[in-house]
């Protein structure tokens, strides 16, 4: 579940209005065309810059590698429930035996019984037990989902994404972001 972030692209990391980035996971990482291009829309402030100058008949410039936005983007409260935040709040793993391969989307009480498609009844879990658990209830296959499911915050979702950091992080993103894992140098 890593993403594959290229150092020669020289992407730069976003924060929000208050120095947080604004996404986790995927972390949010700008091209540094689309970051020079909101620096002369002036709409974020360079925060940090790499070594890089990029020059144009006009004017010259280093490479931003952390910028903040102008305006604060106020985060959603409550996420939105897509497959992907069904993942995310459920780590990536199966619900049921820990997987992380061929993930799907179980409902805990089947739709056959009447069970709803929202947070508190969709679980992520792979293939196999997926089909083992079929059209039958947590008791009566003895499947029960690790966590309970719930409705998460947004809170919940970015902590959770801070356990995937990219293959790559520069240097002068480090003080913006707060791994739980030790980063290889
Ligand atoms: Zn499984």
């Amino acid at each position: 579940m890593t993403v594959n972030v290229s150092p020669e692209s020289l992407p730069a990391l976003v924060l929000n209005a208050d120095y947080r980035p604004l996404s986790y996971y995927p972390l949010s990482l700008w091209s540094w065309q689309d970051a020079i291009k909101a620096v002369c829309l002036d709409r974020v402030n360079i925060v940090s810059e790499y070594d890089r100058v990029i020059h144009s008949p006009s004017f010259e410039m280093k490479l931003p590698s952390v910028v903040s936005l102008k305006s604060y983007v106020k985060p959603a409260r409550h996420p939105a429930f897509t497959r992907f935040n069904v993942f995310l709040r459920d780590r990536f793993q199966c619900q049921y035996c820990g997987s992380r391969e061929d993930l799907t989307f179980d409902h805990v009480i089947p739709r056959s019984l009447g069970g709803r498609t929202t947070w508190d009844n969709v679980v992520a879990a792979c293939a196999p037990c997926n089909l083992k658990k079929g059209n039958k209830l947590p008791a009566q296959i003895n499947m029960h989902p690790w966590q309970k499911p719930f409705h998460p915050t947004v809170h919940d979702l970015h902590n959770n994404g801070r356990a995937f950091p990219p293959n790559y992080l520069h240097e002068s993103w480090m003080d913006y972001l707060y791994w739980d894992t030790e980063l290889e140098p």
